[in-house]
């Protein structure tokens, strides 16, 4: 299957890949997760990703592109994917288009997590995640079993530094000028399904494998 995850920042794209991508055996491509390894292992894309993440800009779309259209030609994709986190922009919804199409395996299903803006600011405020092994955590939600120490690797967990407030803030208006807009992209190309994502996460779950037909 080839599959994408659309939703704001805090919607909960992430925390579904991860179990979706085991249920359905498919490699997780997340944009963001790429770009912040990367910046952990100080590569020229990181250098290039640092500053516009910081301050919860979008990367621009040929850095964004050539990134993803490189991975999506690794071998591991052949069976599927599901892309978390990209596109985000419409020249990199045209540009997956394109991509995809030159192999000749279009997109299935794109996707939508529906989940109300206060809700949003108070997921991205208290997720923290795993600097060594990826995990994410939020502090009320989805604890970990010690305070602050990750349950799998038992590293020290921490805040993402785009996950304050008034960054998370100008993320959201990101999102609302640049990414909405791919929800009807993707209703007009017949592939939207939206989903609740205001509720718990094994319901999230549950609602997203109904809408993929695949329970
Ligand atoms: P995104 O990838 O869309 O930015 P995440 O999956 O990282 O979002 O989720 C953001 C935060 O919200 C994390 O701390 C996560 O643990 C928490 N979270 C995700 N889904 C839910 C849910 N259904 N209910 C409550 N908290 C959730
Ligand atoms: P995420 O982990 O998806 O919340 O992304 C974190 C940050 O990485 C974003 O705020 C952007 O700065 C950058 N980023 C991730 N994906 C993209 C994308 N598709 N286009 C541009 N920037 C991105």
């Amino acid at each position: 299957m080839r599959l994408l995850l659309l939703g704001p920042p805090g919607a909960g794209k992430g925390t579904q890949a991860r179990r979706l991508t085991e249920r359905l055996q498919i490699p997780h491509i997340s944009t963001g997760d790429m770009f912040r390894q990367a910046m952990a292992q100080g590569t020229p894309l990181g250098l290039a990703a640092k500053s516009y993440m910081e301050r919860g800009q979008l990367v621009p779309d040929d850095v964004t592109i050539g990134l993803v259209r490189e991975r999506l030609g690794e071998a591991d994709c052949e069976r599927g994917f599901l892309l978390d986190g990209f596109p985000r922009t419409v020249p990199q919804a045209d540009a997956l288009g394109r991509i995809l199409g030159d192999v000749g395996r279009p997109l299935d299903q794109a996707i939508n997590l529906e989940v109300p803006e206060k809700r949003l600011i108070e997921r991205a405020v208290g997720r923290r995640v795993c600097p060594n092994c990826g995990a994410t955590y939020h502090v009320v939600y989805n604890p970990p079993r010690l305070p602050e120490i990750c349950d799998v690797c038992g590293h020290p967990l921490r805040q993402r530094d785009d996950d304050r407030e008034e960054t998370v803030k100008r993320r959201l208006e990101v999102y609302y000028q640049q990414t909405e807009p791919l929800i009807r992209y993707y209703e007009e190309a017949g592939l939207l399904k939206n989903v609740n994502g205001d509720q718990d996460m094994d319901s999230v779950l549950e609602a997203i494998l109904l809408a993929l037909g695949n329970r």
